[in-house]
Formats: structure tokens, sequence, C-alpha cells
């Protein structure tokens, strides 16, 4: 068996889609808050959770630090933090080494199925979640000319391990990843053609708007909550305290990679 061999990539594809044993999982709190405008949002916002963890797993089982697209933002002394904290949060074990020969062992562990158990401390709001204090709440505000996608709040002093995502209304204009793939028909041209931004053609080498998701954005999110990775190895020593005295992966700052 090897990576080509097409029913060996399917059930591969099939165990990276994010499916789980809904008695067994620790799934995440989810809220819709009020007067949202998203068509659908409870389906929306567990869609967005489903599909973090599948490109969370995506990321983990086929990391490789010298692809371009990890070579433009990240370092390459820091690829086994990097892949560490991919599998922390897709909950594949951090030791072996993840191949052709065992990645379906690895995919088809019932830890992987459980979910993270931290995600017992995971609150998603679809709008503003309504623990958040008044004058931290983003949705709807303005910054810089552009209104929040999504926030995290986190105060460990206050809340302890628990993290407050807010995904904004505008957040799930973007495709999920199943329409990505199999992108809607008002999605296509008179001749049937995936428009830009659909499928993965004509992306090009360039980090856009066309690559993004709902279930992207709520990747990244999980990415600032502190207590989902701070066990990961050398946490500590990586990833830089913030203003509030507590480490914490901060936004990327730039400049922008000249390749990116
Ligand atoms: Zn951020």
């Amino acid at each position: 068996m090897n990576f080509f061999d097409t029913r060996f990539l399917t059930l591969v594809t099939s165990l990276l889609l994010a499916t789980f044993h809904s008695s067994l999982a620790a799934l995440p709190q989810l809220f819709i808050a009020e007067g949202t405008s998203v068509q659908e949002p409870q389906e929306q916002l567990e869609q967005a959770f489903k599909d973090a963890i599948t490109l969370a797993r995506v990321t983990a089982s086929l990391f490789d630090a010298c692809e371009p697209a990890y070579t433009r933002y990240f370092r390459a002394i820091d690829a086994v933090f990097v892949k560490d904290v991919f599998r922390t949060i897709a909950n594949i074990p951090l030791g072996p080494n993840i191949d052709a020969n065992n990645i379906i062992n690895i995919l088809s562990d019932a830890s992987v199925y459980e979910l993270q158990p931290k995600f017992d401390k995971l609150e998603i709001a679809l709008g503003n979640n309504p623990s958040v204090p008044l004058s931290k709440q983003a949705c709807g505000k303005t910054f810089d000319g552009g209104t929040a996608f999504a926030y995290s709040y986190i105060d460990p002093a206050a809340l302890g391990p628990v993290a407050l995502i807010s995904l904004c209304d505008d957040t799930f204009l973007f495709p999920t990843l199943d329409q990505i793939e199999n992108p809607p028909s008002d999605k296509k041209d008179a001749q049937g053609n995936p428009l830009l931004g659909f499928t993965c053609d004509g992306l090009g080498d360039h980090d856009t708007d066309w690559m993004t998701s709902p279930g992207g954005i709520m990747l990244h999110e999980m990415m600032h909550w502190t207590y989902l990775l701070e066990d990961v190895p050398n946490y500590d020593d990586i990833i830089d305290e913030n203003d509030d005295g507590f480490p914490q992966i901060a936004d990327f700052g730039g400049p922008d990679p000249p390749d990116g």
C-alpha cells in the first residue's frame, strides 16, 4: 500500500473527516447569539468545529516542515513543536512519525474519535458569547476600518481553563470545506468550472482569503487557547508571555513574507 493507491487514499480521507463518537467525545458547548443573520446557525457552527478538527487532522497527518507553506511562516527549528500543536488539537499521540504504514492505525485509534478531552472546557458562540464582558465583545464592532471575524476570550484568573471563542456572522460568508471541495452550482461559471476559491485549482502560491473557511478561522482561534496547548513539549520556552502575564500564541505580527 502507498499513498497513491486510490482505495488507500479513500480510506485515509474518510478517517481524516471529523467524525466522532458523540456519546464519548469531549464536545464543546455551542451557543447561538440572538439576532444572527446566519442561516441554520446551529448546523453551521457545528460544521465549523468539525472542519477545524478535520484541518488539524490533515495538517498533523501530512505534516512536512520542508513544505513551502510551512517555511513561509515557521522556523525549521520549531517544526516538532508546530507538528505537536496540530496533533494535540487532533488528539493524535505525539510520539511516532506518521507514514503510509501506520496512518490507518493511528487515525483509527479511539482517542482520535473521542476528541481532545480539553474540549469540555471550550465554549464556542456564533456571535458574541454572553459570558464575555461587554467591553470585550468584538462581533459587530469596527476595528481599523474592518469588522472582527472571530475572537477568543481567555482569562485564566477569572475563567480558569475555559476558553470562550466567538465566531462573528461574517465568518460564515466563507464556504465550508465540503462546499470548497464540491462547489454548489451557483459557485460555478457558465461552463461548469468552479469559481476561484473553490476546489484547489488556481489558488496560486500566496495566502489569500480564497483559502479561508469557518473551520480555518475556528482552528486559528484555538491556537490562542493556552490551556489547550500548554502541555505541548517546550510550550513555555517557545511561546512568549502576553501583556496579561501568561504565555499565549499571539497573532502573526508580520511583516508578511515576500513569498506568502
Ligand atoms: Zn488571532
